[in-house]
């Protein structure tokens, strides 16, 4: 079973004999054992097996099972959000008094997560352009640096991260890569192919694909050696007294460490799970995924190449077109397709942003993004409102930018309601 669609269909879960065809909701918070000593192995972490659902859960299980097969990693887990995926992803390595380097293009939320929450926490971040020279990433690392961590399509600025330079540097300075893969999904992209260690994902976007649940996954490779560096990650080689002086590295390999300290230790004391009746869901939407990607990247590439040849329209930014800033490192890391998100802006600046978008009929204004249906959002006017046009100008989101999620309808109705709307400017 090695071809992506069929994973997407069949990875994760094999029933045996008798057993039910779909993935089964285990909707249960506890499991029943006939002796404690039986359960205090568990709690050694001596035997695999199901205690209490925060830490583990068989439905979770067997999803993480399909998007680690799918990312091609060595083991997985489900989070309840994407926020708290990157926010394991980083904290499982880096803790107060130490480093990461960023990306600058990366996702608001994380942005926040890094520079706000984290920072409170004693972390600090460097953040770097996607597009700075070698000398200029080189020097952003410190002795106390982590992690380097970049998104492989940035959201919403549609940049491509360059996963190979990136990680390149990352492992020169000792440090693992984590890709947060949510726009691009195992169909378009793998980073582990490029050498990225870790990936995350949000779920709540082109996998669960539907609008229905909110999620996240960290997907590891189990190819970073945390024990050529055993002072720079203690954490994963050394005994954990929390865990009665379990080693990660040891006992569970390089392949297994990583997930096993995040599941341990972050999931047992922050609880960011995901509910076993949204893995479900989400597993739904795995099993078009494939199918929905090809049909998001036609449709947005038909839609930038119609928005490119509008008179009332200035700019489009995809990665899919010629000239695009991204175009050659997406021909390289997405040769398939990039996603069905794309930026533009419409002459006539905020005011007539707002009116295009009043105008749609078809298209839905929301702030979810990477969904089957479209949707579309004004940041000047909503995530960003608070800011005047010179300070959304730095925060490079222009006055007029509309981002448009292009879903998987006909694209001759989409386009036919960017169209009027477009026209009406007039
Ligand atoms: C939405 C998003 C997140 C945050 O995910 P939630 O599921 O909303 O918590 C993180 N990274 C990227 C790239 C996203 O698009």
């Amino acid at each position: 079973m090695s071809k992506i669609e069929t994973i997407c269909i069949q990875g994760g879960y094999v029933p045996g004999n008798g057993e039910p065809r779909q993935i089964p909701i285990i909707q249960s918070t506890t499991f029943k054992y006939d002796t404690s000593e039986e359960m205090a192995k568990l709690f050694d972490l001596e035997k695999s097996g199901y205690f209490y659902t925060r830490l583990q859960n068989p439905t979770n299980d067997y999803v993480a099972a399909k998007i680690c097969q799918l990312e091609g990693g060595s083991a997985a887990m489900l989070t309840s959000s994407g926020q708290a995926a990157n926010f394991y992803a980083v904290f499982n390595i880096a803790s107060c008094n130490d480093h990461v380097v960023a990306c600058s293009t990366i996702y608001g939320g994380t942005f926040n997560l890094f520079s706000v929450t984290m920072k409170k926490m004693g972390i600090d971040f460097t953040f770097v352009r996607p597009d700075c020279t070698d000398e200029e990433l080189a020097a952003a690392f410190r002795p106390n640096t982590k992690a380097v961590f970049g998104e492989t399509i940035a959201n919403p600025a549609g940049v491509v991260f360059d996963i190979e330079r990136f990680a390149r540097a990352a492992h020169a300075h000792g440090v693992p890569l984590i890709v947060d893969n949510t726009f691009a999904t195992p169909i378009n992209c793998r980073p582990f192919e490029w050498g990225a260690d870790i990936v995350t994902h949000s779920t709540t976007k082109y996998m669960d694909g539907h609008g229905a649940g909110v999620g996240g996954a960290i997907v590891d490779s189990g190819k970073f050696d945390w024990t050529k560096y055993p002072d720079k990650f203690a954490g994963l080689c050394t005994p954990d007294e929390s865990y009665h002086g379990v080693t990660y590295t040891q006992r569970f390999g390089l392949g297994g460490a990583f997930i096993t300290k995040a599941t341990a230790q972050l999931m047992r004391d922050f609880g960011a799970i995901q509910s076993p009746q949204n893995a479900y869901i989400l597993n739904l939407g795995l099993e078009s995924l494939a199918v929905r990607m090809e049909r998001h990247c036609y449709n947005a590439q038909k839609m930038a190449e119609f928005l490119q040849s509008h008179s009332n329209v200035a700019w489009v930014r995809y990665c899919g077109l010629k000239g695009d800033k991204s175009y050659e490192l997406g021909r390289k890391y997405l040769p398939n397709g990039s996603c069905g998100v794309l930026s533009f802006g419409v002459n006539g600046g905020r005011a007539a942003a707002e009116k295009l978008m009043k105008g749609l009929k078809v298209i839905a204004i929301e702030t979810h993004v990477a969904d089957a249906r479209s949707c579309c959002l004004h940041p000047a006017s909503s995530t960003h409102r608070q800011m005047n046009d010179e300070e959304l100008l730095n925060a490079g989101v222009s006055p007029e930018l509309i981002r448009l999620s292009v879903g998987i309808e006909n694209i001759d109705d989409l386009i036919a309601d960017v169209k009027q709307a477009l026209d009406s400017l007039n």
